[in-house]
């Protein structure tokens, strides 16, 4: 089984012709609301790969809750340790413009206090911890903390890259999983080259492995002394929004499973491919036979 701690949120987003500056106002025909946030997505992402996933995280007791859980439900995520707290749920206002550059802007709300104790129980050796980076990082390092006391394989996917001591916390960490800028990042703060190979040299010691998305052109990673590149399938290309969630998502479904690296990779970038597919973060998010289908196919 997945735990997911993370973050919830409703996207309120309004498609503009060009976006404000600052002190403009600027204003688009409607609105959309869509559930997100990190930690939801990556939960129904790996729902829909076949993993069975519980959330642990939080909403607000407002009219938006509710809302912000509703395609996690429909997909038969676990929303029991999910709490309902007193003020605001989270929620990201995002303009779209005509181009497709975006500015969004986040109220934590909730996600601000959720709170590692949640995972009580959550947790044991078999099991997976999967986290993302938008929940305070004292309680990631607790949760993370908590599973290392259970057994739990630890899956971090920090984005975005916590400003606090990270590099520290990656001794627990059992899978990682960045972009290229947050390679780059952790690597600066490590005081390592700029280079995609020395970072995954750096990281993947002993049996973790470290795993870096390279958008279109798929991913690099490695486990110890071996190496894996996985070449993302040429499919026509819609919308890259909930990409690296959904690679997440199927690759933490596919080694919850004990699925070989090799392959879990190839159903990783399979999933975040086809989730280039559709529009949106948790619409996209493809479903297993889909992604099996696809991973088959790449060599
Ligand atoms: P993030 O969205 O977190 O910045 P990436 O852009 O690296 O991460 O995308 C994550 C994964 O999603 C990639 O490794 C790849 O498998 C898939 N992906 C992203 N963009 C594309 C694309 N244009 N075409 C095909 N696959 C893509």
């Amino acid at each position: 089984m997945i735990t997911v701690f993370g973050s919830i949120n409703l996207d309120l987003v309004v498609a503009v012709q060009e976006l404000p500056r600052a002190g403009q106002t600027v204003s688009g025909p409607d609105h959309q609301t869509f559930p997100g946030g990190k930690g939801a997505n990556q939960a129904l992402a790996a729902r829909r790969a076949g993993a069975s996933v519980r959330m642990v995280g939080a909403v607000g007791q407002d009219a938006f809750g509710p809302l912000a859980l509703t395609n996690m439900r429909d997909a038969g995520v676990d929303l029991s340790a999910v709490r309902s707290l007193p003020g605001a749920s989270g929620l990201a206002f995002i303009g779209i413009d005509a181009r497709g550059e975006n500015q969004i802007i986040v109220a934590s709300g909730a996600n601000a206090r959720v709170d590692a104790d949640w995972l009580d129980g959550c947790l044991s050796d078999a099991d997976t911890l999967l986290l993302q980076g938008e929940v305070p990082f004292g309680q990631m390092t607790r949760a993370i903390g908590r599973a290392r006391e259970t057994g739990a394989a630890v899956f971090w996917n920090p984005a975005p890259v916590p400003r606090e001591d990270i590099v520290s916390s990656l001794d627990a960490v059992d899978t990682l999983v960045v972009n290229e800028s947050e390679a780059q990042d952790i690597a600066a703060r490590a005081g390592l080259a700029a280079d995609l190979d020395a970072f995954i040299g750096h990281f993947a010691t002993g049996t973790r492995r470290v795993v870096v998305t390279l958008g279109a052109k798929g991913v690099k990673a490695g486990v110890a002394g071996d190496r894996f590149e996985v070449a993302s399938p040429v499919l026509r290309v819609v919308d890259t929004t909930g990409a690296g969630d959904a690679f997440c998502g199927a690759l933490a479904a596919a080694l919850d499973a004990v699925t070989p690296i090799g392959r879990a990779l190839k159903e990783g970038v399979a999933a975040g491919a086809l989730a280039c597919m559709a529009t949106g973060a948790q619409s996209s998010a493809p479903r297993r036979e889909d992604i099996r289908r696809l991973a088959d196919q790449i060599v």
